[in-house]
């Protein structure tokens, strides 16, 4: 049996995904993003099999647990009565897709709904067991342009957009979400391509439009500021004009 590198488990959440869910961090990401509100989440080894420790040459972070499907499905089953589903988050999950798949086969056994939230650099479309366990991905588009995407988080998002065009095709997008920074990225151009990307696929998904905002975050990397209620503003009607119908803003 997989285990999976979990960072944390937050049994009740109303921020992952519809309804009240269980919400699943698995530890690592492929991505370095300069505004990462979770940094600990970035790196791990797997070296200390169990546990991660706190002298961790690896910068890892030392709550990180080794954890196999059945200790999750405990987890999951102290609250089923009163969660409608999970949300696999990270870091990045779908770096650990094995171990997903295995868990989502038992939590589709206890007939709970299934989110998986993610920066949407592994292909969906080659992983097509699990994308038939789940019910619907959140993605994140962080950028538009691969050049601003690699600049903020040192990778391409041709994956990225591959993924989102996938997902809709087979109606299991939720959510597309852009974190707006004020003077670091080009936040105007984003959202307006963005939201006219949303628009052709299916103007029914939700654009999440999510304020960036200073803390937990490595300022060596980047300083901005929260953006402002009528920069928000702006950026929800450009979306509306451009046809999205359900727009959020947190
Ligand atoms: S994709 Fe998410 S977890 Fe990974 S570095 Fe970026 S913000 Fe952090």
């Amino acid at each position: 049996m997989n285990k999976g590198l979990v960072n944390k488990i937050i049994p009740f959440s109303s921020v992952d995904g519809p309804g009240n869910r269980m919400a699943v961090f698995l530890q690592g990401c492929n991505f370095n993003c300069l505004y990462c509100h979770n940094p600990e989440t970035i790196k791990r080894c797997d070296h200390c099999f169990d546990r991660c420790i706190k002298s961790c040459p690896n910068l890892s972070s030392p709550k990180a647990l080794f954890m196999d499907v059945d200790e999750i499905v405990k987890e999951v089953k102290r609250v089923k009565s009163f969660i409608s589903g999970i949300t696999v988050s990270g870091g990045e999950c779908m770096l650990q897709a094995e171990f997903l798949k295995e868990l989502f086969v038992e939590i589709k056994n206890m007939e709970l709904s299934i989110f998986v939230d993610t920066n949407g650099s592994v292909p969906f479309w080659e992983n097509s067991e699990l994308t038939a366990l789940m019910d619907k991905a959140m993605v994140d588009m962080k950028a538009f342009l691969p050049e601003e995407h690699i600049g903020l988080t040192g990778m391409d998002n041709k994956n990225v957009l591959k993924n989102i065009e996938y997902l809709a095709s087979i109606d299991k997008l939720y959510e597309l979400r852009t974190v707006i920074v004020p003077d670091i990225l080009d936040n105007y151009f984003n959202v307006d391509a963005i939201s006219k990307l949303i628009a052709a696929l299916n103007p029914d998904i939700r654009y999440k439009l999510i304020k960036y905002r200073p803390f937990g975050v490595r300022k060596e990397l980047m300083i901005s500021q929260i953006p402002s209620d009528n920069m928000m503003k702006e950026l929800v009607q450009i979306s509306r004009d451009n046809g999205c119908i359900n727009i959020v803003v947190t």
